[in-house]
């Protein structure tokens, strides 16, 4: 088995035999067919890739293997967004009547398909505290098909036990999906665990750029070829000129990990005695409270922290507009820094009771991009300097 590097490389070759060595941009929304026959097992090969562009795309092809190879799955397809690999999935994999898990500390976007979207549908969802493998033991019901999980989670980095979750899906006869979008698959494979479907913000950390937005979601053929089908109905297809770039991103994200894997890190050793935080949330800090968990389960910590200043709504913000480097975005996993306050990003999305319950007001996400380590430690020090005069 070749390392990372190598298979982000060169693993797509097989999907575009072409003598080009930057594979070609198939933009094109269709493809011919020689005859009758071949016309007709097009139209029905779950994500193919030369028959109607909704249905498959060489480029799509290309992004899907190399995902596959670093998940450690049976394959992959992708969307349109991250929010597009959910809900497909969802749609795909639960009817009314139905019950779903998910966790309280989760994407805005995810809980609000939680709370709003599936209980609308009539599939009855329950949102525990991820941080307790009996909390997800204790919502079971006989109805429940599916646990969602994410770890880390958005945007307080709490640990959830894969391989305890992955087991109690499995002992009730339920599926388990992964939002892995923070870890990537260099510093963690959910599908070692044993979960089923792990999903990607590909947006964030696999195209690395916050130039594409897409999603990603890898697992065993037999549940890709359901979401697949009902991909078709929901449409949310990725441009080939999207993937393209999805892929050109990929290829370096082995490269890329370790530098947001080290800035975390040492952003988060730098603020977490600085006079003005109150904690640093980070899985790689050793008073993380699950510090033992998160390094069992990963191999490195990823570049999101979050950081809680004892001054509330009002110094975080202040803390946001005194940094020179990240700049103000909701997105993340790109080379460059970026840095958000989720209390306010959130508050379109979700009522303020779900926003209390789960993001403290005086709480800074911050996306450690691939600068240079000492640039962006003494950038926010500075920031947090300010604060405190
Ligand atoms: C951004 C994000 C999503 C949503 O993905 P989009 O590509 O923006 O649709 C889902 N999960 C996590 C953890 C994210 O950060």
């Amino acid at each position: 088995m070749p390392g990372k590097s190598t298979v982000t490389v060169h693993t797509d070759r097989e999907t575009h035999p072409s003598r080009a060595v930057a594979p070609p941009i198939y933009q094109t929304a269709a493809f011919s067919a020689e005859d009758a026959t071949t016309f007709a097992a097009g139209a029905v090969e779950p994500r193919g890739q030369d028959f109607y562009t909704r249905f498959g795309n060489p480029n799509h092809a290309q992004v899907a293997a190399v995902v596959a190879e670093l998940e450690g799955t049976e394959g992959a397809m992708v969307t349109a967004s991250g929010m597009a690999a959910i809900t497909t999935a969802l749609l795909a994999l639960v009817s009314s009547g139905d019950h779903v898990i998910g966790q309280k500390s989760t994407y805005g976007g995810t809980a609000s398909v939680l709370l709003n979207l599936l209980p609308r549908l009539g599939v009855s969802t329950t949102l525990v505290d991820q941080t307790d493998p009996d909390e997800f033991a204790k919502a079971v019901t006989s109805r429940t098909r599916l646990i969602l999980v994410e770890t880390p989670s958005n945007p307080l980095l709490q640990i959830t036990d894969l391989r305890a979750v992955a087991d109690l899906a499995h002992a009730h006869g339920a599926l388990t999906l992964a939002d892995n979008t923070f870890a990537t698959p260099l510093n963690q494979r959910p599908a070692d665990f044993g979960i089923d479907v792990v999903w990607h913000s590909a947006t964030k950390y696999l195209n690395g750029h916050s130039d594409v937005s897409a999603g990603v979601l890898a697992g065993p053929a037999k549940i890709l070829d359901r979401i697949w089908d009902t991909s078709l109905l929901t449409g949310a297809t990725l441009g080939p000129i999207d993937a393209w770039l999805l892929l050109r991103g990929i290829r370096t994200l082995p490269l890329r990990v370790p530098r947001h894997n080290d800035n975390g890190l040492a952003l988060a050793e730098a603020l977490s005695s600085h006079p003005t935080v109150t904690r640093v949330h980070y899985p790689g800090l050793a008073t993380h409270p699950q510090h033992h968990l998160a390094a069992d389960q990963m191999n490195g910590f990823g570049g999101v922290l979050s950081i809680e200043f004892s001054g509330g709504y009002e110094m975080a913000d202040a803390f946001l507009s005194r940094l020179r480097y990240p700049r103000r975005s909701a997105s993340l996993g790109g080379v460059e820094s970026l840095a958000v306050h989720p209390a306010s990003m959130w508050a379109g999305m979700l009522t303020d009771d779900q926003i209390t319950d789960t993001v403290p007001a005086g709480l800074v996400r911050l996306a450690a991009g691939t600068e240079d380590t000492a640039d962006l430690v003494a950038d926010a020090l500075a920031a947090a300097d300010a604060l405190h005069d």
